[in-house]
């Protein structure tokens, strides 16, 4: 490509919302143009970037015996009906009317799609395992679209669905799609890790999420300095903690006068305790279709409640913050709330707690707690679920030997084991062997292509613009022309740019007759990995190789670029 010719409209200027260095970079660069909240056009260099990654994509799948098909984007809303999810998704999912009044759908994925394609088609036992995939647009309204590709409301995802006739081949599948994502990540030059993650509203019995690592990522993830176990904070367990200093003396129960003793904090400090030694409520009200319900979480004094946790255990739609008035307004009695003897709202109590003993709680008395309590004594009246955040330091689940920490990712893929719940909802079966009927057992794998771009650009990139990996460069080399009036360097340039061409590397030159400065500048901000500069020193026999990850150049003799770049690209 002859950069004179090419539509690559890079600019001074970045979006005034735009934070993130990908949306700033990218839009810039010229890769992509915004043209509503969340919907974005991408340019020829965006173009390009993404092709990689889909020939990367599509090599990978293939390798495991995957097949490429592509749905329709406009989806039927009965299908959405049969499932179920038609609610579920809600306000995210763009809904409208054809000319007759069919309901339709604009695809946010497509498992309902598939599952619809495969029924009556796949009948036996004999055809399985299946596994079919796409690269497609999807449409999401989310409510907060922002920084730019990564979370829009028009984007390309891959997404696969595998079918089986039994759970333990799903779970083979699985296994070779997660190293599948894993070599696909890899070849594109990424540092990622991949989590165990909450399954959300898909519903399912296992999942994990393919994170790559920024300070810029919206998931918090936990992980292991000694193994490789790694969890979303959304999913993180922790290994039973040691015995914490700091007990309270060992007693009988008893209520216990504490005025104005209402925190944590307070509470702690008053009975000179750690924290662990204390029951917290966090009240909050859980927003159901049918409408709301207070619900009144108990975790340990030391533990904060994790609102996707607490989500999945209350199957809320969404969860949201109560006022002390309204508590009240039930006969609670905030700051002293404690789980014994109360029933004026659900319970959901931390799954650690449940044999907990010594321990200080609400006595849902004005100025009095129980101290001594054994909360065994709950045991069957009880709901226990696993509601609290891992805190940094706690000991790992997986090797009990190492400490967790965190740090940030940006979710590129999420794959899922589903299991049967779409097939029962939408009755796809198949005959087993003994003749009899049963519902496809299923896996899906999702892979955010567009949030791809911006992943790699957040991981990737300097003060100065993007620094693109070899395997996703929209052009490998850039031959820069410094003075496009010296005939010689223009005849170098030109001779060069042919000879790259014909050898098969992508290659552009930048032929304007523009000022050295700002052509490099230029550069700099698309992100070209190697640009060959092509100035005075031509006259002496020589040409630099300017590094864009290491910012290095280096001279090397003008006879000899040709097999230098071709040794460094290979
Ligand atoms: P998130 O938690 O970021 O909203 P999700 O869990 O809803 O994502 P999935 O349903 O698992 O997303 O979709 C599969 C993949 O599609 C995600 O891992 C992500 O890479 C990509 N993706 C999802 N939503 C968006 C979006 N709004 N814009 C760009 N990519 C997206
Ligand atoms: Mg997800």
């Amino acid at each position: 490509m002859r950069r004179s010719r090419a539509f690559i409209p890079t600019s001074k200027e970045a979006p005034n919302d735009a934070t993130l260095p990908s949306h700033i970079f990218l839009s810039r660069a010229g890769f992509i143009q915004q043209v509503a909240a969340g919907l974005y056009n991408y340019l020829p260099l965006a173009k390009r970037v993404i092709r990689k990654i889909e020939n990367i994509i599509n090599e990978e799948m293939a390798a495991i015996g995957a097949q490429e098909v592509e749905l329709s984007f406009v989806t039927p809303a009965e299908l959405w009906m049969e499932s179920g999810r038609i609610e579920k998704f809600g306000k995210e999912l763009l809904r409208f009317k054809d000319r007759k009044g069919n309901l339709f759908v604009l695809g946010p994925t497509h498992e309902e799609m598939m599952v619809n394609m495969v029924r009556n088609r796949v009948t036996s036992y004999k055809q399985l395992p299946l596994h079919l995939y796409q690269i497609k647009t999807k449409f999401r309204d989310e409510a907060r679209p922002r920084f730019g590709l990564m979370r829009g409301r028009e984007f390309i995802m891959k997404d696969g669905y595998s079918f089986h006739a039994t759970y333990e081949d799903m779970s083979r599948e699985f296994d070779a799609v997660e190293a599948a994502y894993k070599r696909v990540l890899e070849r594109m030059g990424l540092d990622f890790r991949i989590v165990e993650a909450d399954s959300g509203a898909i519903g399912g019995s296992g999942s994990k999420e393919l994170m790559v690592l920024a300070q810029s990522g919206e998931d918090t993830i936990a992980v292991c300095d000694n193994c490789e176990y790694g969890a979303n904070i959304e999913a993180a367990k922790r290994a039973a903690r040691a015995k914490i200093p700091q007990a309270p003396e060992e007693g009988d129960f008893a209520k216990f006068l504490t005025p104005n003793v209402k925190s944590i904090d307070e509470l702690a400090s008053f009975f000179k305790v750690d924290p662990y030694y204390t029951v917290k409520c966090v009240a909050k009200k859980c927003i159901y279709e049918e409408g709301e319900e207070i619900v009144l979480f108990f975790i340990r004094g030391c533990d904060n409640l994790q609102e996707v946790k607490a989500l999945n255990a209350t199957e809320a739609l969404d969860i949201v913050d109560v006022s002390e008035e309204e508590l009240e307004k039930i006969g609670l009695v905030p700051g002293f709330i404690g789980p014994l003897d109360q029933d004026k709202a659900k319970h959901v109590i931390d799954e650690d707690l449940k044999d907990a003993t010594g321990m200080i709680c609400g006595a849902n008395e004005k100025d009095y707690h129980f101290v001594n309590v054994d909360m065994s004594v709950l045991k069957d009246a009880a709901y226990y679920a696993d509601i609290a955040e891992v805190n940094e330091g706690d000991i790992c689940p997986a090797c009990k030997k190492g400490k967790l920490s965190f740090t940030k990712g940006i979710e590129v893929g999420h794959i899922f084991k589903l299991g049967t719940t779409y097939s029962e909802a939408m009755k796809a079966e198949f005959l087993d062997e003994n003749g009899k009927s049963k519902p496809f057992v299923m896996g899906t794998y999702g892979m955010g292509v567009s949030r791809l771009v911006a992943a790699i650009i957040e991981q990737h990139h300097d003060d100065n613009g993007c620094i693109w990996t070899k395997t996703t460069a929209p052009y490998l080399v850039n031959i820069m022309i410094s003075n496009i009036k010296d005939e010689a360097q223009l005849a170098y340039g030109e001779e060069l740019y042919e000879k790259l061409q014909k050898a098969g590397v992508e290659v552009i030159l930048d032929d304007r007759k523009e000022r050295f400065g700002y052509k490099m500048k230029d550069a700099e901000l698309i992100g070209f990995p190697y640009t060959i500069i092509v100035g005075k020193e031509l006259a002496n026999g020589n040409v630099q190789i300017y590094d864009r990850s290491t910012t290095q150049k280096t001279d090397v003799d003008a006879n000899e670029a040709f097999d230098k770049i071709m040794e460094i690209v290979s």
